[in-house]
């Protein structure tokens, strides 16, 4: 497990894709994540990549059952511990620091400056139609797709709002076979008691 790297593009100068403002290392309780924050408070995020073995799934794995633990030490154990997060999915990482931050964001993050150089970006068209192609005057191009905006190999996940969190949450908590095998039952149990847990989500998944 590697913790996240600062890219070189973003070493020198580093702005805020919301309001251009700078960029700067900001504090959060990932400790393998880079968290980059502004004076008015957006918080964008670099999440490590997790080594190729991620995908090899916890059900193999012997892994505590965390049965008597608080749902706070559970998310920390899971986003701190080396072997435990080399197999958290990325996803389940960010809803983890969500749940022991409890920051509350009411507003979608915006997506209006280049974090390179701080110009205006614009879209553009471009043949991906799951994404939305944005470019500078510098003609830095960036995708983004959902809260997450990225140019190869940079990707910079914003903070995002409580509606989406509870989005998420909803559809890991769905009986979802793709989703099932890496949501050890420890995570499920912090993500039903997330205050951004939808009601209905504990009634149908248990
Ligand atoms: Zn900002
Ligand atoms: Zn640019």
């Amino acid at each position: 497990m590697n913790a996240a790297k600062l890219p070189e593009e973003l070493c020198a100068e580093c702005h805020c894709p919301s309001c251009g403002d700078d960029l700067s290392p900001g504090k959060c309780v990932d400790p393998w994540s880079i968290c980059l924050s502004c004076a008015r408070g957006h918080r964008f995020f670099i999440m490590p990549q997790p080594p190729l073995a991620a995908d090899s799934v916890m059900d193999g794995a012997n892994l505590p059952s965390m049965g008597d633990h608080s749902p706070e030490a559970i998310a920390n154990y899971w986003l701190s511990d080396p072997l435990l997060r080399s197999l958290l999915n990325q996803q389940l990482a960010e809803l983890l620091r969500i749940f022991l931050e409890s920051r509350r964001v009411t507003d979608e993050p915006e997506f209006s400056f280049c974090p390179i150089c701080g110009g205006t970006l614009v879209e553009y068209d471009q043949p991906d139609i799951w994404v939305r192609g944005l470019r500078c005057h510098r003609s830095h191009s960036w995708a983004l797709r959902g809260y997450r905006i990225y140019s190869w190999p940079l990707e910079l996940l914003a903070e995002p709002s409580d509606a989406v969190v509870s989005q998420l949450i909803a559809g890991w908590l769905k009986d979802n076979s793709h989703l099932k095998p890496y949501l050890h039952e420890s995570i499920r149990r912090v993500l039903t008691c997330s205050p951004l847990c939808p009601k209905d989500a504990t009634e149908s998944g248990a």
